[in-house]
């Protein structure tokens, strides 16, 4: 018989008892399954901010180097530079018909099926006091 030593998952301890056992007792229990679903929520939020950083990154690089804060673009454009139209940082209505949407200081907003419109914020900076 093939005799397998068994640590607990969460501290590291020889177990004793039931074969199946993977944890000394329910505090190591609860202790690693929180631990797991720290490790999912903090990756869910890297993954995320992640996107939110590229869309950053793509609306920069397609204003930076242009005179203007504005300029039209093919939404196929920014897709194929993988932005996610999805994910954005807040959401503007200054009317009933525009809606902006940014990622941090840059955004953009829809102007038909095809293009929109890639802008730089100009509003005053809300966050500074
Ligand atoms: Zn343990």
């Amino acid at each position: 018989m093939k005799i397998t030593a068994r640590i607990c998952l969460a501290c590291e301890s020889p177990i004793v008892g039931r074969i199946d056992k993977k944890f000394c007792d329910d505090s190591c229990r609860n202790h690693y399954n929180n631990q797991m679903n720290d490790n999912y929520a903090s990756a869910h939020v890297r993954n995320v901010n992640n996107i939110l950083r590229r869309n950053r990154r793509i609306l920069e690089e397609l204003l930076a180097p242009l005179k203007q804060k504005k300029v039209v673009i093919a939404r196929q454009r920014l897709v194929e530079a993988g932005f996610h139209f999805g994910y954005i940082t807040e959401h503007h209505q200054p009317n009933k018909k525009s809606h902006y949407y940014y990622c941090y200081e840059y955004g953009y907003r829809s102007i038909d099926q095809e293009k929109v419109l890639a802008i730089k914020d100009t509003r005053k900076k809300r966050f500074a006091r």
